[in-house]
């Protein structure tokens, strides 16, 4: 995880670093070049060792470049970037390449596939990195236009302008990310490395079991593993795949959900038993009652005026059981006016549902407690404002009453008992997966403090 913020930083600091290392490495190039072309102003330059140049992937390519195609050397590798309103012709006028060089490049790029398209739509901010061309040295340009891809333009030994482009070299890695929440959890994930795709699918992901607004506290921690994409040359992530594993501690409850492709190959989460990390909520939280009143307007049986039923009523002898219609924390758990006894569960951010005129509790019904769906809350009777044993049901949907039948929640479907040995297989390699980087990530900050004593000491 410090891996990715150091790049992160290494990011913001790259044109200061770079063009510092630029600095020192045109020097470099420069003399090495001027002493040889004295000798022979057509020879190709001498094989560098890499590691010189391991730290500033664009001069290092570049320049490889021309001596893997032969090309006619290149000196001074420098960087600008396009700006705003410019297009490429205009920027290499404003590093003053002379027109004669500028129409040259511009065409060997339009002669590419798809070049007018590629010229026309160069990011602002792209680098260019390029070596001016002399009469001993080749003009040579690099442009980094996509994350993948790169175009390069050079001259070969005869002058001639040539361009092409080639895919930057690229690694996948698995990565473990931990972190412990101080305030709130986008920010602290954010802070641990993760990138923000990863955040975003965490947080929908863990949204049907988690109000990320009441249920988070301070030193709650959370643990993710994906697979991303970096570019072997810059050493940034280019992207993220699917989260493989994600945990999240809430004070001691931990939730555990593991990616388990379904028959279509898509992602699908289930916790460590198979259960879907897709939450629904029941539309019918009773077992064998009759719907006796739907949601909408009617007359009331009480009051005979017409009103909106903000419910579902369900006719059922008193003392029969009433289930939390899905996972979530009791609200509230008492006497609420014309309700009578009531009970109200918040599920997520989002959901509630509320049950009335009870006859009682279920003795483990507590506010602030936990409780899983199909578990019994409560039972029916006929306390409040009621004409007789039923119970009311109502869903909220940010705060507000909506009709519990058209409610339309994604199934989860859980693991098929058929399958479930292949499951408890999968998610095995994925815990050992997660040792093991454990056990790496240990070694890597290990080794990254002691790159940084050593800093210290080359410093004093
Ligand atoms: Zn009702």
């Amino acid at each position: 995880m410090k891996k990715v913020f150091k790049n992160i930083l290494l990011w913001h600091f790259l044109p200061v670093i770079g063009s510092f290392i630029i600095l020192l490495f045109s020097f470099d190039i420069n003399d090495a070049n001027s002493t040889q072309i004295k000798n022979n102003a057509k020879n190709i330059p001498v094989k560098r060792p890499l590691n010189l140049l391991s730290l500033e992937e664009s001069a290092d390519t570049i320049f490889n470049l021309v001596q893997k195609i032969g090309a006619k050397p290149v000196a001074n590798i420098k960087r600008t970037r396009l700006k705003k309103n410019e297009n490429l012709s205009m920027a290499l006028k404003r590093i003053n390449f002379e027109n004669y060089h500028v129409s040259k490049i511009i065409k060997t790029i339009t002669e590419l596939n798809k070049g007018h398209k590629i010229l026309s739509s160069l990011p602002v901010g792209m680098i260019i990195h390029y070596s001016k061309p002399s009469n001993i040295t080749g003009g040579a340009l690099k442009l980094n236009y996509t994350k993948t891809k790169d175009i390069f333009v050079w001259q070969d030994i005869n002058d001639k302008y040539n361009s092409q482009v080639f895919l930057r070299p690229s690694r996948t890695e698995e990565t473990l990310i931990k972190g412990v929440i101080k305030n709130n959890l986008y920010i602290s994930a954010l802070k641990s490395g993760m990138p923000e795709n990863t955040l975003l699918e965490m947080i929908s992901l863990l949204g049907f079991s988690i109000d990320f607004q009441r249920e988070i506290r301070s030193g709650d921690s959370f643990e993710v593993l994906f697979t991303k994409k970096i570019d072997s040359l810059s050493d940034l992530v280019t992207e993220t795949k699917p989260i493989n594993y994600v945990s999240i501690n809430l004070s001691g409850n931990k939730l555990n959900f593991f990616n388990y492709k379904d028959k279509y190959g898509l992602p699908q989460y289930y916790d460590e038993n198979g259960k879907s990390s897709k939450r629904t909520i029941m539309k019918t939280p009773i077992n064998g009652a009759r719907l006796s009143s739907r949601y909408g307007n009617r007359k009331h049986p009480i009051l005979g005026y017409t009103k909106m039923h903000r419910g579902l009523d369900f006719a059922a002898p008193s003392g029969t059981p009433v289930f939390a219609a899905g996972d979530g924390f009791i609200e509230k758990a008492g006497w609420n006016g014309s309700y009578g006894k009531y009970i109200r569960i918040r599920h997520t951010g989002t959901y509630k549902t509320a049950y009335a005129h009870l006859s009682g509790f279920h003795k483990n019904v507590r506010i602030g407690k936990r409780v899983k769906q199909g578990k019994i809350i409560g039972y029916v009777g006929s306390t409040g404002r009621s004409t007789g044993p039923h119970l009311h049901y109502e869903v909220i949907k940010n705060n507000i009453q909506v009709n519990p039948m058209k409610i339309k929640l994604p199934a989860g479907k859980n693991i098929l008992k058929a399958d479930i040995n292949n499951y408890k297989n999968h998610i095995t390699k994925i815990l050992n997966l997660k040792i093991a980087l454990e056990k790496s990530n240990r070694n890597n900050k290990i080794a990254i403090n002691d790159h940084h004593n050593s800093k210290k000491l080359v410093l004093n």
